[in-house]
Parts: C-alpha cells; structure tokens; sequence
C-alpha cells in the first residue's frame, strides 16, 4: 500500500470512480472492500489515519451481541454471529476465540445466563465457537483466581471472537487495495461537487500532507464518517437537521493478573444497566465501558472523571483486589453515534445496532450504526444500492469469502501472529541492520523492523500512526509510549527522508494526544 502512488491517480481529473467513499473506519474500509469484490472502481479517502476514529477505539470484540439478544433482537444476532464466524475463517491472524466467564452469585443468574447462552450458542450454528456451559465455583476460581469469591456459586462459560481493530483496519484497506481499489489516509473532503439538477457527481479532497487539493468524479458518494456524518450531510445540504447525539465509551487498560487467568470477565448488569467486559488482550486487560452522551464529534474524545470512576468501581466489585487509578495504564474514549432527539424531546434513542443506509436527495448515500463486527455486511448493504444511484447493475457481492491481506495457516507465536503472513517479511527486514533487531521498548515485545515495514508497506506517516495503531503501545501503556516515541521518531525520519525540525514537531503533536490516554493519580 503505497501513498505516494495512490496520491498520483488523484490527479487524472478525467477518471469517473464508480464509487467514492469518505471514511476510513470499519464501516468505510467495508465498503471499499465490498465494491472491490464486485469488480467496481473505488477510491476510499480518510481524512486522519485508518481507523483514527472509532473504529480503534472499540472493546476488541467480535461478537453476536448477548446484550442484543436480551433486548430481543434476534435478526442482529444471527447475522452478527455469521459475520464473526466468517471473520474468524478470513483473518485468523486477527481474529480469534476468546472464552467468556459470567460469574454466577444467584439462582436466577445461573438459569438465566444458561439458558439464554445455549441460545446463543445454538444461534451460531456451524460458525459456533465453542459450546456453552455451567462451571462449578472451585472451576470458576481455576480460570478467574482474582474473581470476588464471596457467595459465588460457579460460573458460565461462553464463546465469542476478540481482535485487534486497528489492524484489522489496516489489513481491509491492504486486502482492497491489493485487489485494485485506490486507499488514502490524511486525505480531507471539504466539498461535494453537484450537476446542474443537484446530483453528486463528485468531490474536493485535499491532501492533508501537502495542502494540495484535487477535484474528483464519482457515480456514487457514500457518507460512512461515523460521529462525523452530519458534517457531511450539511455539506450536501445546509439546511440538513443534526442526526447524530455521540456517545461516549471508555476502557481502562491494567495488567492481565487482575483477572490472573487468560479467560475474559463479563459482567451483565451494571448499574447502570450495561454490559462490562474485562478482556485480556496483547498481554494486557482491556476493562470497559460507558456510555456518556457528549455535545460534539471528535476525533480525539478524553474521558470524563467520572467515567474511570465507575469503570473502576464496577470492575472492583467483582475482583479480590480492586484496581486504583495508579494501576490504569491508559485510558482510551471513543464515539458511537445515537439517533439525536427530535426537537422538543430529551430522549436519545440509539440507532439500532443494525446498521442503516439512507439516500438523500442529491443521490448521496449515508451509512451509519451497525458495529465493527458487521462491517462487511454493512459494505455490502450498502453497495446495493450502486444500481438506484447509478442505473448500473453491479456484479454480485464476493467479499463474504475473501481472504483478508496477512491470511495464513501457518501462524507465528507471540506478537508475530497479527501480523500473519507479512511476519516473514518484517523479519527479513529486521536482517538488513543489527539495530532494526532491537526491541523498541523493554516491556514490548516490539522490534525497530516494525516501524521500518509500517512506513514502507502500511502507509504510516506519523509517530502516533505506528504508537497507536500498527503496534498498540499507546492505548496498552501511556507512559511507555511517551518514553518510546523519540526511537520511532527517529527511525521514521531515516526511513521517511525527514529532518529535525520533523522529528521535534512529531514528538511535541506525540506528546499532546498521548498525554490524553494518562490517567490523573
Ligand atoms: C466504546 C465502544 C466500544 C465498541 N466495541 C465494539 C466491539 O467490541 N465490537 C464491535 O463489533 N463493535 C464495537 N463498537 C462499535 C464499532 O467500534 C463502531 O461501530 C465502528 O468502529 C464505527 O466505525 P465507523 O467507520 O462508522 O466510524 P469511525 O471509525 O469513527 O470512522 C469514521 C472516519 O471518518 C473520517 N472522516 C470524517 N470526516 C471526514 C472527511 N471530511 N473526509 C475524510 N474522512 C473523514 C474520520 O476521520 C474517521 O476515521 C464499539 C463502539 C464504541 C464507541
């Protein structure tokens, strides 16, 4: 994935893409996926980095939804459990099964999540992960040894996918790029351009990079910016009423020995009436989340006070040793966007999980809702509607089969395994010098090749490109990527062409997103 050459199909003014997409989340990265498997010529412009947004910002969870079920919602569930067992099939460098443990302190708990688990379970069908079960107390404590012990009478295990969203992100733009489709980063959408009879028939991006702005022709623009669609929609429209309330959700990262096993933490009531996972991931425990309405879209949202207050007062209640904020190693908050009330009412409404695609007047198509899981179901959906907008019919929709970029059966251990069947490559590469060898950080994992292969091959082009979403450090340990950030830096400039000026420049922007992920002692 070059960005140098996809900025250059930018400038033949004359080419018509057949589809534009503004957005590069999930819900953006699916379509260009799905258009690509139909043989459709697509340009996918971001205006930050892949997954910036949201959709790094997530619970790592690729799953049916039990929360779903419980409200009923059983057409979400099925088709949310199909696209995780196919995910689970396409990226298995990504994607795998992460066993669940609710623990059980009533009669009724124990009934209830039995019952409505085998359902679930049941649901899945051949893609099911593993069965569900009741566990006794003394098994239980076995998998959760740090689980609150008082009147606990066992536990029920079950089965969903977890993943590393950012890098799926990355390999979705990789997988459709490889397969022809034009991928850009740091590329903005400042207008939509309109025929004679108020049609799109194209847009203005600009090159965040250089400032440089670039006319486009499109037979179809598709909106998939998440929090940011209104934005969008009052660009085709003025007068356009607001859509979106955005909602807040955080996670606090602390060690694994929290939890001191490899199985995840569920809990399905909190207070407030949520759902609170405690998930192991990268050698860490992701805990989360919330669910606070905040005014305004953001790209970099901060978590409030109170938040990492009930996060960590929830996830205490169920553990023998409750975490404090000097065991919070990052905090991270991202965006989902609600159905913002109508005029005179209070009352938000969240978009329904499934997700929606609206076409309005000018022929613009928005996606919104839906979650990271049903991301290409979500592209296909919308790419649907290629023939109302455009009178063509396109082929059919490929993309349930495709193999996602990195797809392997011959997986590595360790860190290596997200990375597939490119980790062969990045351990040449770290052959080329003996310091490209050396680990970025002693209690990472991570090597100096990593950050070489992220600038040659995955369109990184800033410190907080590769800290926070090609290898994970900033949203797994704040300070540790502060005190890494000098080293990728350095050997971004090298590899980059870049002077000091540059690097002094990245670490200071570095320094001012990564303090947002430290937590106040
Ligand atoms: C706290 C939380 C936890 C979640 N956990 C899960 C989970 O475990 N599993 C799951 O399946 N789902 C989960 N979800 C849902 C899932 O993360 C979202 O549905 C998904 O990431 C939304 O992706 P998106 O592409 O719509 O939005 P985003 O990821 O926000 O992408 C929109 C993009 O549009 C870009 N953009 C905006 N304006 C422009 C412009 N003018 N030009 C170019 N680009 C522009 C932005 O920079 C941004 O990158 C969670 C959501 C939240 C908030």
């Amino acid at each position: 994935m070059n960005r140098e050459e996809n900025i250059n199909q930018l400038k033949d003014s004359s080419k018509i893409w057949d589809i534009a997409v503004i957005g590069g989340g999930s819900s953006g990265l699916g379509v260009a996926l799905d258009a690509i498997s139909r043989g459709l010529s697509v340009i996918l412009l971001e205006k930050a980095d892949f997954a910036k947004g949201t959709s790094s910002r997530s619970t790592k969870l690729v799953h049916g939804g039990v929360r779903y079920l419980a409200q009923g919602d059983v057409m979400l569930v099925l088709e949310a459990l199909k696209e995780r067992g196919m995910l689970l099939k396409n990226a298995p460098h990504l994607a795998h099964d992460q066993p669940f443990i609710i623990p059980i302190y009533t009669w009724f708990d124990r009934i209830q999540y039995s019952v409505g688990l085998k359902l679930y379970d049941w649901m899945s069908g051949r893609l099911s992960l593993g069965k569900s079960e009741f566990i006794s107390k003394k098994e239980t404590i076995k998998r959760i040894p740090a689980v609150l012990q008082k009147g606990l009478m066992g536990g029920v295990v079950y089965h969903d996918g977890q993943f590393d969203d950012a890098r799926l992100a990355l390999d979705i733009a990789q997988t459709a790029d490889e397969a022809g489709a034009c991928i850009l980063n740091y590329t903005k959408v400042s207008s939509l351009e309109k025929n004679e009879s108020g049609k799109i028939i194209g847009l203005k991006v600009q090159d965040v990079l250089s400032g440089k702005k670039y006319p486009l022709q499109a037979k179809m623009v598709v909106n998939a910016t998440g929090v940011f669609a209104d934005k969008i929609l009052q660009m085709d429209n003025p007068e356009a009423p607001k859509m979106i309330q955005p909602s807040q959700g955080i996670h606090l990262v602390m060690d694994l020995d929290f939890l001191g096993g490899t199985d995840a933490l569920m809990i399905p009531k909190t207070r407030d009436g949520r759902v609170l996972f405690a998930v192991p991931w990268h050698g860490k425990l992701v805990v989360g989340t919330t669910d606070t309405l905040r005014e305004k879209p953001r790209l970099e949202p901060e978590a409030l006070q109170k938040e990492i207050d009930f996060v960590l007062e929830t996830a205490g209640g169920y553990l023998t040793r409750k975490p404090t904020r000097s065991d919070v190693k990052a905090v991270f908050a991202g965006l989902r966007p609600l159905a913002r009330p109508k005029e005179g009412s209070t009352k938000t409404k969240e978009i329904s999980r499934s997700h929606k695609v609206i076409v309005s007047d000018s022929g613009l198509v928005t996606l919104t809702g839906g979650k990271w899981t049903t991301f290409r179901k979500m592209g296909e959906d919308t790419v649907d509607y290629f023939k109302q907008i455009t009178g063509e019919s396109p082929a059919s929709s490929n993309s349930l089969d495709m193999k996602i970029h990195g797809f392997t059966e011959n997986l590595l251990e360790g860190h290596w395994k997200i990375y597939g069947n490119d980790a062969k490559a990045i351990k040449a590469i770290a052959k080329e010098k003996a310091e490209w060898e050396e680990k970025l950080h002693p209690d990472f994992p991570n090597i100096a090749a990593e950050v070489i292969w992220a600038v040659r091959n995955e369109m990184a082009v800033k410190v907080e490109d590769v800290l926070s979403r090609r290898i994970r450090i900033l949203i797994l340990d704040a300070q540790a990527a502060i005190d890494t950030a000098p080293k990728v830096a350095q050997l971004m400039a090298s590899e980059l062409q870049k002077d000091e000026k540059w690097i002094s420049q990245e670490l200071v922007d570095f320094q001012k997103t990564a303090e947002k992920y430290l937590i106040k002692k």
